[in-house]
């Protein structure tokens, strides 16, 4: 299949690699165009805009940091809202707001277009592995014609209805998620080096017991290594997916204040450490406000 797709960072290069490499015809873009050397020493072709990347393509995905980061890749002369062929597939792979899904699903639908919102789960390393957890949401017939796509990019591929935004809706929890589990890990582990144990040994104990789930083994690892740079997933854009998560629960009128907490200390851990560190540096931010 003729693929398009945009947004070679961290996670779209892996995830464009893998597409090429299960035999797709690919034609890619991105902001900056060194990133996608690679790809097109394997065969890829580099459009000069998001319109040419989606030119002649039956389905072309976008994963992009942020909402704002999509917006500009779709609008406009040579955005993707006008390469896009009548009946041809965006499949949204970025994690968006839940209004943003529920705009684009008009809007392509406006122009004759078919639209997914498909974000995912695991880092860059999954994403490099085809190991990634895609979860989506759209049209039945759109989500079994991009099946065989996203199987080559993922492990398993969760359908949470037929409207796109409950797929965002799903990521934006399980980001909330992840984020507490690495604050009530860090918090824990600071109480328990201040207390005489190291938090290695914490962590054996943890996830060989009830704890025993890809989070804690993932992120224990990283806060037991101090390995918060170079960043998998940058706090910047975890700040973004707490925001996002506010959105929605201040519309859905859930209150959410764990979230305020999380969210403060993302805050304060970019302004300490910097724009560059990993989301899982809020284990530094923990740590030192418990005086280590
Ligand atoms: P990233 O490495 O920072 O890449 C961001 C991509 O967006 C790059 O291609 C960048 O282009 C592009 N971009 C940013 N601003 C732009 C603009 N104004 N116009 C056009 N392009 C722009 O981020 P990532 O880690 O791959 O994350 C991508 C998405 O996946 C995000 O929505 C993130 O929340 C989600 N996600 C990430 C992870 C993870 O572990 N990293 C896991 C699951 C989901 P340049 O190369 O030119 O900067």
């Amino acid at each position: 299949m003729h693929i398009g797709f945009i947004g070679l960072g961290n996670m779209g290069a892996a995830i464009a690699a893998n597409l090429r490499n299960a035999g797709h015809e690919l034609t890619v873009w991105n902001r900056s165009p060194a990133k996608a050397r690679a790809l097109v020493e394997s065969g890829a072709v580099l459009a000069a805009t998001p319109k040419e990347a989606a030119a002649g393509c039956a389905a072309v995905f976008t994963m992009l940091a942020d909402d704002a980061a999509l917006r500009t890749v779709l609008d406009g002369d040579n955005g993707l809202l006008a390469g896009l062929a009548n009946n041809a597939l965006h499949v949204s792979m970025s994690t968006i707001a839940v209004a943003t899904a529920e705009n684009l699903t008009a809007e392509h639908r406006a122009r004759g277009q078919r639209f997914l919102c498909a974000p995912v789960f695991g880092r860059p390393e999954a994403a490099a592995a085809a190991k990634l957890y895609i979860v989506a949401a759209g049209n039945p017939a759109d989500i079994e014609f991009a099946d065989p796509l996203f199987r080559a990019a993922g492990q398993r591929v969760f359908v949470v209805g037929k409207t796109p935004a409950a797929a965002s809706l799903v990521k934006l929890c399980g980001n909330f998620m992840i984020l507490s589990a690495i604050e009530s890990l860090a918090e824990a582990m600071t109480l328990a080096e201040k207390g005489g144990v190291p938090k290695a040994q914490l962590l054996e104990v943890l996830t060989g017991s009830l704890f025993d789930t890809p989070v804690f083994h993932g992120y224990g690892k990283a806060l037991v290594d101090g390995r918060y740079r170079p960043a998998g997933f940058a706090a910047p854009l975890g700040l973004k997916d707490m925001r996002l998560a506010a959105q929605s629960a201040e519309a859905l009128r859930v209150p959410m204040p764990l979230l305020g907490v999380l969210r403060d200390h993302l805050l304060q851990t970019i302004a300490v450490e910097g724009e560059d560190v990993d989301w899982s540096g809020i284990g530094l931010t923990i740590a030192k406000n418990g005086g280590l």
